[in-house]
C-alpha cells in the first residue's frame, strides 16, 4: 500500500506546490515509484512540468476513470495526476453523495506505487477534507515571511478534527520556506515555530530566485538548481525525513 502525503497549509504562496514537485520527483529520483496528484483547480503542478492543466481528478472522482488511464510519467518513476478549472466542480458533482470526503482513499486504496504526494490548494474545502481522509501524514510548507504560526495553528486543528472522526493522520514535518536570514521577521518566526514545534522543524528553505524561475522553465529544483545549493539541501532533509519515517 502506497504512503499517502498531503503538503498542506491553507495559506496560498507558502511553498505547497514547490514543495509537492520537489519531494515527489526526489523521492523518484532515488527508485521509489510516485503519484503526484494535483489537488489544486490552478493546476499548477502541471505548469511545472511544462504542461497544460488537465482533469485527471475530476475525470477520476466522479467518471470513475481507471487511474491508470490518467497518469503522465513526466520523469522516470514519477507520474503526474493533473488538475485544472473541472476539480472546481467537484464540490458541485458530489453534493448530496454519502461519504464524499472518503472517495480519494477509496480511489487510491489500491495503487501500488510507493508513494502518493497530494498538493493541495488553499483554504478549507471538500478537496481537504478528501485528502486529510486519504493521507497518512501530513507535511506542512510554512513561510517564516509572514504568519507563520496561524498557518500551522489552523492545520494542527483540521488534523484534530479528522482524527476525532477516527481516521489516523498525523503531521510530519514543518519546513519552514521563503526564509531570509537578513530580516528578523523572518528570524523570529522561525525561532517561534522550532520552540513551538520542536524536531518537526525541519531545516528551512531559503528564499531564492532560481527557485522562482524553475516552473517557467518547466525543471524542478534538483534539475535547475546545483546539488549544494541551500535549497537543495533543505528539500534533500525533508526527503531523508520522509524516507526515514517508513523505517521508523
Ligand atoms: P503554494 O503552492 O503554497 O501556493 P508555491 O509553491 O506555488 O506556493 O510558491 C509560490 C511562488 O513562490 C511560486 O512562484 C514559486 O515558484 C515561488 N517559490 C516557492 N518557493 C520559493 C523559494 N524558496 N524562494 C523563492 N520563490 C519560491
Ligand atoms: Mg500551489
Amino acid at each position: 500500500m502506497a504512503r499517502i502525503i498531503a503538503i498542506a497549509n491553507q495559506k496560498g504562496g507558502v511553498g505547497k506546490t514547490t514543495t509537492a514537485v520537489s519531494l515527489a520527483h526526489a523521492l523518484a529520483m532515488r527508485g521509489r515509484r510516485v503519484i503526484l496528484a494535483d489537488l489544486d483547480a490552478q493546476g499548477n503542478v502541471s505548469a511545472c512540468f511544462g504542461r497544460q492543466p488537465s482533469p485527471g481528478l475530476f475525470r477520476l472522482l466522479i467518471e470513475a476513470a481507471p487511474l491508470a488511464d490518467l497518469l503522465a510519467e513526466v520523469r522516470p518513476g514519477l507520474d503526474l495526476l493533473a488538475s485544472d478549472v473541472s476539480t472546481a466542480r467537484l464540490k458541485l458533482a458530489l453534493a448530496g453523495e454519502p461519504y464524499r470526503e472518503a472517495i480519494l482513499a477509496r480511489a487510491l486504496a489500491n495503487v501500488s506505487h510507493d508513494f502518493v504526494i497530494l498538493d493541495m490548494g488553499p483554504g478549507r474545502d471538500l478537496l481537504h477534507d478528501m485528502a486529510h481522509n486519504a493521507a497518512g501524514e501530513v507535511v506542512a510548507p510554512v513561510a517564516v515571511d509572514h504568519l507563520a504560526l496561524v498557518g500551522v495553528g489552523m492545520e494542527l486543528a483540521t488534523l484534530r478534527a479528522v482524527r476525532e472522526h477516527g481516521h489516523a493522520v498525523e503531521l510530519t514535518a514543518i519546513l519552514p520556506t521563503f526564509w531570509d536570514p537578513i530580516t528578523t521577521e523572518s528570524r523570529l518566526n522561525l525561532e517561534k515555530l522550532v520552540s513551538t514545534f520542536v524536531d518537526l522543524v525541519l531545516p528551512a528553505v531559503p528564499r531564492t530566485t532560481r527557485l522562482r524561475e524553475a516552473p517557467a522553465l518547466g525543471l524542478t529544483l534538483w534539475e535547475h538548481l546545483p546539488g549544494d545549493h541551500p535549497a537543495c539541501v533543505a528539500y534533500t532533509r525533508l526527503t531523508e525525513r520522509v524516507l526515514s519515517h517508513a523505517q521508523a
